[in-house]
């Protein structure tokens, strides 16, 4: 069985579900697809989510997801009878009801509907055009915790759903979803969808999974910012997930790990050029990487210090990481000294701020952004001199990877 995944740029229009199932029909008959939502609707969603919280009327940006999704259908030819549009309708009775319980637990009640109405949109599309397939709803098979939004998938559940399935079909389904015991969705983090295809190939001890992205493979760099960057062929899972964890967006950070102890390698490909070879991500020793170039805008530079003039020891490290933890506050880069810690932030400013309230008593937490963190892997020293020129406020070196936070001009 193999897995293929197509994220949101590679369902965005009617052509590109085509092009999509053109390339799954080239996949052979044991196949499991994972689909994200269509083009940006994941975004569209978080904003009715918002909307919706708030009693804000809806009906404008509803309008504007079903016209958006309904364009699409008609131009594949579906009629309004389809199952996409009884999805459609799930979600509306949903957002006629109020909102209960925490933002993060009633937004995976929402966010979903994005891959539901895309799946269920290729699902009639693929009936009506004799293309022989199963729609599966991921929410049934996927089983996490409750961490709303970041939730951890149960493997041992997941795997007693997930292995039975016949390995002698086409399935489509979607990614990032899930649910709880208690059937309440749960999704896996913004960009999940990777990782859902890892976890059905664990489970179903796949031959390979295949992610069709709109870039050629794995490269250097980005190349609408670097445009010399070049293709990785060839990549280990350890340094795949060195570079996913250092941000390079080509897969979820959490992609890799269900696939290294079995050995199912990962494609990264074009789904504009299929036929090229992209990247493989595998058992591979490979000698020689490029200077790979990762840049993160829109970071938070914070700093914590003691408001009595002690030092920063143990325990206060304990009590600045679990006020982080606790908010879903990512730390992506940290250095203390005597009396103070800093440390390099991707997270909404508000979450920020509710953990500056919460240290207050004891602490001082200043912060500057918008900062950029750019990681260097496998630098040379000739490469350090563009980043080392710029106003640098933090950095870090060993030897093969060189971090530094920049000032965002
Ligand atoms: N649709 C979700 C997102 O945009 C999941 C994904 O695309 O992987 O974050
Ligand atoms: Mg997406």
């Amino acid at each position: 069985m193999k897995i293929y995944k197509f994220g949101g740029a590679s369902v965005k229009n009617a052509d590109a579900v085509k092009n999509m199932t053109a390339i799954s029909q080239m996949g052979g008959p044991h196949l499991l697809i994972i689909v994200s939502a269509m083009g940006k609707s994941t975004n569209a969603l978080e904003e009715i989510h918002n909307g919706w919280r708030l009693k804000l009327p809806l009906s404008e940006k509803l309008d504007a997801l079903y016209q958006f999704h309904h364009a699409i259908a008609q131009e594949l030819n579906l009629n309004d009878e389809c199952f996409w549009i009884e999805k459609w309708n799930q979600l509306i009775q949903h957002l006629e009801k109020d909102a209960m319980g925490t933002f993060d637990c009633t937004y995976d009640q929402i966010i979903p509907f994005g891959e539901i109405l895309s799946t269920a949109i290729i699902h009639d599309y693929w009936n009506a055009i004799g293309y022989r397939h199963h729609w599966l709803d991921a929410t049934k098979l996927i089983h996490t915790d409750q961490r709303h939004r970041e939730a951890r998938v149960n493997w041992e559940e997941t795997k007693k759903r997930i292995e039975n399935l016949s390995k002698d079909r086409v399935y489509i389904t979607q990614g990032f979803i899930g649910s709880t015991d208690h059937q309440n969705w749960t999704t896996l983090g913004r960009e999940g969808s990777d990782y859902s295809a890892s976890i059905f190939a664990n489970c179903l001890a796949a031959e390979s999974v295949t992610i069709w992205k709109d870039v050629a493979g794995m490269l250097s760099a980005d190349p609408k910012l670097h445009p010399d960057a070049a293709l990785i062929p060839l990549v280990s899972y350890g340094e795949a997930i060195e570079l996913a964890y250092y941000g390079a967006s080509v897969i979820h950070p959490k992609t890799i790990q269900p696939l290294q102890p079995t050995g199912i390698p990962l494609h990264i490909k074009s789904f504009v050029s299929p036929n090229e070879k992209g990247t493989s991500i595998g058992q591979f020793s490979v000698e020689e990487y490029p200077t790979c170039i990762i840049e993160k805008d829109n970071q938070i530079l914070a700093s914590i210090s003691t408001n009595d003039y002690s030092f920063i020891v143990e325990d206060n490290l304990q009590e600045i990481f679990s006020a982080a933890n606790d908010r879903g506050i990512k730390i992506q880069m940290m250095e203390n000294g005597a009396r103070s810690f800093s440390m390099c932030l991707q997270c909404e400013e508000h979450k920020l701020l509710d953990m500056q309230e919460a240290l207050k008593g004891k602490y001082n937490l200043r912060y500057n952004t918008p900062v950029k963190l750019v990681t260097l892997r496998h630098y040379k020293a000739e490469d350090l001199k563009q980043w080392e020129s710029g106003t640098v406020l933090m950095e870090q070196k060993n030897r093969t990877t060189a971090r530094f936070v920049i000032q965002n001009h």
